[in-house]
């Protein structure tokens, strides 16, 4: 791997895998691959540590952040989370899932994280698996080469540096900015869902006492729902995820005003911040829902975020691209030395993409639906159902996991009482289909 200069302006370098982008699936790819004696560039645009929205973590993280060998350098930064708290407006009560309730037992804890600290972590940890990282890079364009001879990547250096890097295998970690998906024309707004999200961080929220301090409370609203992350050091993450609609109503108001307007329509979370003090700028992100019409290519992967987003209602982001990461170095590591069976590799990579983007989906799209709502705030367990739903919040969504037949059995009830209250079914569903339509800068319905 050697990254020489050609000219002040131009450099050229060699390697097995490009990884682009230092994220959870990129860095976690590049440690991982580092580490099987591959030579690996990763190339991030921004620096690290950088603010990143996604700080919930899973219950299904932690068996990969110990493979990766971070594990300490993560309890040290994060903020104890051992349960998810749902409150709505149209009911009485507060329900709290307990991670130790789940099925699997192993798993009763996640933690919240800055993901300035988190991320960061997982980029040094590459680093120091001898990956060389690169940050304040940006890969703008990717050919790929005819007969299977890799591929040649153009990056541009702060500096105005342009580097070429040669690849055997490429890996598209990019997140949100879907790097290969948007050349190949690849990704598509998801039909099924819409949601856009407005969120800061507070300092002085009140929070729960004891362990319960660092659980993830979730607040149904009007508009949506609310996400309350306690972080270590006192800061609270607050987010709106809401339709659309919702967010165009703004106009031309100041982003912290109308995150103030809309907080005061959530009462019981209003009464959390009521001497809470702003302490961050206040961000906003559109129409976020999306999937690409493939997973992998010829010598290339679509990782996390690169190849879909539909929701972050179960904070699964960073446990999907991690575990993203893990398949994607078996099967990296198959097409480079035993490409024989790539073919068997890439469809079990497509699979595993799949998955646990599916699982999470049926609930996602149904999670504002009053059955599914009157569902989460009254588990029942008969064919533990509820514990079932309980491995779901902890991520436990991949391999020989026990929730699916009970899941199914959830699903069987979610029908018969959607059935059963046919009328408050129908409007919840018109009304699901008007408010998931995309709308544009002006607010007028783009489909
Ligand atoms: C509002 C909201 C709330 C969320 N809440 C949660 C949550 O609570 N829990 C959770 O688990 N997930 C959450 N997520 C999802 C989570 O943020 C993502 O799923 C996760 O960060 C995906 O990781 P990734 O590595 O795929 O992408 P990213 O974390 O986005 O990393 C991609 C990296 O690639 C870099 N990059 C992009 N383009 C280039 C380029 N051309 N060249 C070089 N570098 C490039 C970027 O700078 C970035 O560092 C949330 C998402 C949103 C939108």
């Amino acid at each position: 791997m050697i990254a020489s200069p050609a000219t002040s302006a131009t450099l050229a370098s060699d390697c097995d895998v490009l990884v682009i982008g230092g994220g959870p699936a990129g860095s976690t790819a590049a440690a991982l691959l580092a580490e099987r004696g591959y030579h690996v560039t990763l190339l991030e645009k921004a620096h690290h540590p950088r603010f990143h929205i996604g700080e919930s973590l899973l219950p299904a993280n932690l068996p990969l952040l110990e493979k990766l060998g971070v594990a300490d350098a993560v309890k040290a930064i994060g903020m104890e989370k051992w349960g998810a708290e749902f409150v709505s407006p149209w009911h009485e009560h507060k329900q709290t899932f307990e991670f130790s309730e789940a099925m699997d037992k192993s798993m009763p804890m996640a933690y919240q994280v800055r993901r300035s600290e988190f991320d960061e972590i997982l980029i040094r940890n590459a680093s120091r698996k001898n990956a060389r990282v690169v940050e304040g890079c940006q890969v703008q364009e990717v050919d790929f080469l005819p007969g299977n001879a890799g591929a040649l990547a153009r990056a541009r250096h702060e500096d105005g540096a342009i580097e070429t890097v040669r690849a055997r295998f490429v890996l598209d970690a990019s997140g949100r900015d879907t790097l290969l998906a948007n050349r190949f024309k690849a990704k598509h707004r998801n039909k099924k869902h819409n949601s856009a999200a407005i969120y800061a961080h507070f300092s002085g929220a009140a929070r729960n006492p004891g362990r319960a301090e660092g659980n993830i409370t979730i607040f149904w609203f009007e508009h949506g729902w609310f996400w309350f992350i306690p972080l270590s050091g006192g800061a609270t993450s607050i987010g709106a995820v809401t339709w659309p609609y919702y967010l165009k109503t703004r106009k031309k108001k100041p982003l912290d005003q109308f995150l103030h307007e809309t907080i005061a329509l959530c009462a019981p979370l209003n009464q959390l911040l009521q001497n809470a003090e702003l302490i961050s700028p206040v961000e906003a992100t559109g129409n976020f829902s999306y999937v690409c019409d493939h997973t992998h290519g010829s010598n290339y992967l679509l990782l996390g975020d690169a190849y879909t987003f539909i929701d972050p209602v179960f904070s699964s982001g960073v446990m999907l691209a991690m575990h993203s990461a893990f398949v994607a170095t078996d099967t990296v590591d198959t097409c480079l030395r035993d490409p024989r069976h790539a073919t068997a590799a890439l469809k079990k990579f497509d699979h595993s993409m799949r998955t646990g983007p599916k699982e999470f989906s049926w609930f996602i799209y149904r999670v504002t639906n009053p059955t599914m709502r009157d569902m989460f705030m009254g588990p029942s367990n008969i064919f533990r159902m509820k514990e079932a739903l309980l491995s779901l919040l902890a991520g436990d969504v991949y391999g020989k996991t026990p929730i699916r037949v009970p899941l199914l059995i959830f699903k069987a009830m979610y029908c018969a009482i959607s059935l059963r209250n046919f009328r408050r079914t129908l409007t919840a569903w018109r009304m699901r289909k008007r408010n998931i339509r995309a709308v544009d800068e002006t607010g007028t319905v783009m489909n």
